[in-house]
């Protein structure tokens, strides 16, 4: 994809936004998008960043710390894949947000490395609402009590929730999952937990992230559509 595709990529998908903005009376300043750049070059990140794009998702660890190495302008990384405990020590310090907690014995390594640094880190829990055996996630019956243990822990932060609803080729079929989500999250608030805030929901990707800002996503996770097929 050539750096003004991807300029015009960017440019679309924030119109997009703010068009679904205006048909559910949202602020745009509310929605942060998130250019998934896993598999893609970092002079395609370095493109996007031209074009004013400054937040980036990766899934894979080690694809992950290189490009944060290799990419030289400012931006801010966040990890959104699934993660093994035993590769959290490479990314403490580098990302601010991990968007895919669904364990206590990860949200534990995660706060011992960021400890280890005398630091914190912003966390999302990931549920797996449609409980697809292929996807991570802990269940929504079973969110609570994971919130509750994980607050526990200082050296990280419970910001809010994401999801990966099963995928659908009609987008519409997403929707009833991010409606889940958010109320999902109003649960999580309500507990009323020290060190929990309910401010994020993570949700929506390429084909269905207009569905997922009128349902209330303050962050839209976005590849494809940026940067095109992986
Ligand atoms: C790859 C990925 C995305 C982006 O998906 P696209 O369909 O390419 O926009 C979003 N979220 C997660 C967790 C991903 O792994």
């Amino acid at each position: 994809m050539s750096a003004m595709d991807i300029a015009d990529n960017i440019s679309q998908i924030r119109q997009q936004i703010a068009a679904a903005c205006v048909k559910c009376d949202r602020n745009p300043g509310n929605i942060r998008l998130v250019a998934v750049s896993k598999k893609k070059p970092a002079t395609d990140i370095e493109a996007a960043i031209a074009a004013g794009q400054t937040l980036f998702g990766e899934s894979y660890v080690q694809e992950c710390v290189a490009k944060i190495d290799e990419v030289e302008s400012a931006a801010e990384w966040h990890f959104i894949g699934g993660l093994q405990s035993n590769k959290v020590k490479y990314l403490a310090g580098k990302v601010t947000m991990i968007h895919s907690v669904d364990r206590l014995s990860l949200a534990e390594e995660i706060n011992r490395q960021w400890g280890k640094l005398d630091s914190s880190v912003d966390i999302l829990i990931q549920v797996n609402l449609g409980e697809e055996q292929t996807k991570s996630g802990t269940t929504a019956d079973e969110l609570l009590k994971l919130v509750s243990q994980v607050a526990r822990l200082q050296h990280l932060r419970i910001k809010g929730l994401m999801a990966l609803p099963p995928w659908e080729e009609d987008p519409e079929a997403a929707r009833p999952y991010f409606r889940q989500l958010r109320v999902l999250a109003a649960q999580v608030e309500a507990l009323g937990l020290p060190n929990v805030e309910m401010e994020e929901l993570s949700m929506g990707m390429s084909h269905d992230f207009e569905a997922a800002v009128e349902e209330g996503a303050t962050m839209v996770r976005i590849g494809t559509a940026i940067f095109g097929a992986r």
